[in-house]
């Protein structure tokens, strides 16, 4: 009879740093950049059908909770990923532009949806042509409606993205310019 070899399943991989029996070593940037991956807590701003496709990602099927995220923050003070998904007019454009400034640093933008991102094909003279004219935007998710397997592959970009920034990020020149671009200050 053939031994079945069984793995022990990792959780969540450990970042680059120096390992020897008994020890492991890496920057504290890393360490901080892993625990902030796997626990990003989503703010959803949720308005039309792509707030429909966002609920079949939280369901059990696509789970994304698997992901660290199974915790939804309707506060944004208590949330660091910001999801707008939906048609966003522009009489509501200032309402994401204030839930936006009343999270804080670090936080991260997903746009999802073709709506989110650019207006999609309401090409109105009421509709947002995209958050980005009020927010600044990390990762835009194409589609109308976006799949569950996209909106996990956006979630998957901003975990790389939170896993790799530097502590100095939200102090630099570039970042500082981005902020006073949109006319926000830098907290
Ligand atoms: S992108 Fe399509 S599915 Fe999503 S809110 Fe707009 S019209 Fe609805």
């Amino acid at each position: 009879m053939s031994e079945v070899k069984t793995q022990k399943p990792t959780i969540v991989a450990p970042p680059d740093g120096y390992s020897q029996p008994g020890f492991f070593a890496t920057s504290l940037e890393k360490a901080v950049g892993l625990a902030r991956k796997n626990s990003i807590w989503p703010q959803p701003f949720a308005t039309s059908c792509c707030g429909i496709e966002f609920m079949a990602v939280m369901a059990p099927h696509y789970d994304l909770g698997r992901f660290g995220s199974e915790r939804l923050s309707y506060s944004p003070r208590q949330s660091d990923l910001l999801m707008v998904m939906g048609t966003i007019s522009k009489k509501m454009g200032p309402i994401v532009r204030q839930v936006y400034e009343q999270m804080a640093e670090p936080k991260w933008v997903l746009a999802m949806g073709a709506c989110a991102s650019s207006g999609g094909i309401f090409d109105t003279y009421s509709v947002l042509q995209g958050i980005d004219k009020v927010i600044p935007v990390d990762v835009y998710v194409p589609g109308c409606p976006p799949r569950p397997e996209q909106i996990i592959d956006g979630l998957l970009l901003i975990q790389d993205m939170v896993s790799k920034e530097s502590f100095r990020k939200r102090q630099s020149p570039e970042y500082k310019e981005l902020m006073t671009k949109y006319g926000m200050e830098n907290q």
